[in-house]
């Protein structure tokens, strides 16, 4: 019957926004109608979701109760309530352990500590005397982090240079549990994706290279332009690391290529922005592996498709131009796959995507352009 959910695969996420979207688009090609759990008549996935309720994720165990299995796009939970759904039965992909790894940076840094894996230093900060001893040790600049995923938007992570803007810092998120670890001297900012079955089998994605702008995430490049050895070490740690948390579903590893070698900065156990690339650039993406994984399907293949793909982000601008006003110009750029996930435009708001596949990155990276400048208004 139109409307009704069904029964196979009875699949729910919870969360609304452009990954959960692009989840559920990857879930509809199976077949599979995904419930959404939604916090926002307007967020980017409960427009194209009939199926979607609205609540707070605080009615998560009643959300999980309608569904077989329960997937997230984010991590920002309770996570004394998803492990007591988890006790009573539920199907909950990934698990609390993976989705705590994710949420609590303080608590990830000092499992990977203790397994051996590549992590800065780093200490809790409760207050100013704990920042002074790190940085007696560490030396300026410290990085100060909040410990736990913020929202989209709000910042948590502050480089300070000496002690006074350390105090400045504490005195505006004192009130937020944070910690610091030391300065790392980054080459690269690098991702890696991994897509894991219950059970362990798992495969990686190429890597991915991240570029940054203003703080956000620009462009993302694939191939990384890292050496070999970088790139076999790079997948071989992001898969011990799924293995580690019993990860299910997508891991996204986020590394540090330093001039030490790679350092773990931080996991997401969801699609991640940086395997946007893989719609087009892989025969089976981030979020169909995503959706395969959390069911127990076979995982599709992961390589590239060609021999460079770049994503550029749509960065809401000053001028607040939507995006949407200026599709028919940037669909004359044969080749760019333009991506819009619905949003009310603001200045900084993640508006959508635009990925090209080329011979090389600067062809790739060429044609992406164009088509994200025609969407902003703007001649290349
Ligand atoms: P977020 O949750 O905001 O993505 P991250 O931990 O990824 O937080 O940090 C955001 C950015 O801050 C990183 O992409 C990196 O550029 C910089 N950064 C984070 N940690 C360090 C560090 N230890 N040393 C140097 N730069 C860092």
């Amino acid at each position: 019957m139109p409307g009704d959910f069904p029964a196979l695969y009875r699949l729910g996420i919870v969360g609304a926004g452009q990954i959960a979207r692009m989840t559920h688009q990857a879930a509809v090609k199976l077949g599979i109608t995904p419930r959404l759990l939604a916090e926002h008549l307007d967020d980017s996935a409960a427009q194209a979701a009939p199926e979607a309720m609205f609540g707070h994720p605080d009615t998560l165990a009643a959300f999980a109760d309608l569904c077989e299995v329960l997937t997230f796009e984010h991590e920002r939970l309770d996570l004394g309530l998803l492990q007591l759904i988890e006790d009573s039965g539920a199907v909950v992909r990934p698990g609390t352990k993976t989705i705590r790894a994710a949420f609590d940076k303080l608590h990830q840094r000092r499992v990977l500590l203790n397994r051996g894996f590549p992590v800065p230093a780093f200490a809790e900060v409760r207050g100013p005397d704990d920042l002074f001893d790190f940085a007696s040790t560490h030396g300026f600049p410290v990085v100060l982090k909040s410990v736990r995923a913020g929202l989209p938007g709000q910042r948590g992570v502050w480089i300070v240079e000496s002690a006074n803007e350390a105090l400045r810092v504490l005195a505006e998120h004192g009130d937020r549990d944070l910690m610091a670890e030391s300065f790392q001297a980054i080459v690269k900012e690098l991702v890696v994706l991994v897509a894991r079955r219950p059970g362990g089998f798992a495969r990686s994605y190429p890597i991915a290279e991240m570029t940054y702008q203003d703080g956000e995430v620009r462009e993302i490049r694939v191939p990384a332009a890292v050496g070999h050895p970088v790139a076999v070490q790079a997948r071989e740690l992001a898969l011990r690391l799924a293995d580690e948390f019993d990860a299910v579903g997508v891991l996204a590893v986020e590394l540090f290529l330093t001039t030490d070698g790679l350092i773990v900065n931080e996991l997401a156990a969801r699609p991640h922005n940086a395997g946007h690339v893989t719609i087009e650039n892989s025969p089976t993406s981030q979020f169909e592996n995503h959706v395969r994984a959390v069911l127990d399907l076979p995982l599709g293949p992961t390589w590239s498709n060609a021999p460079a793909a770049v994503t550029i982000n749509v960065i809401g601008g000053l001028e607040n131009i939507d995006p949407a006003n200026n599709l028919v110009d940037a669909l004359a750029v044969e080749g760019a796959q333009v991506h819009l996930y619905g949003k009310i435009p603001r200045p900084g708001r993640k508006l959508g995507h635009v990925t090209a596949l080329g011979d090389d990155i600067e062809q790739a990276r060429e044609l992406a352009r164009r088509a994200e400048a025609a969407l902003h208004g703007r001649r290349p």
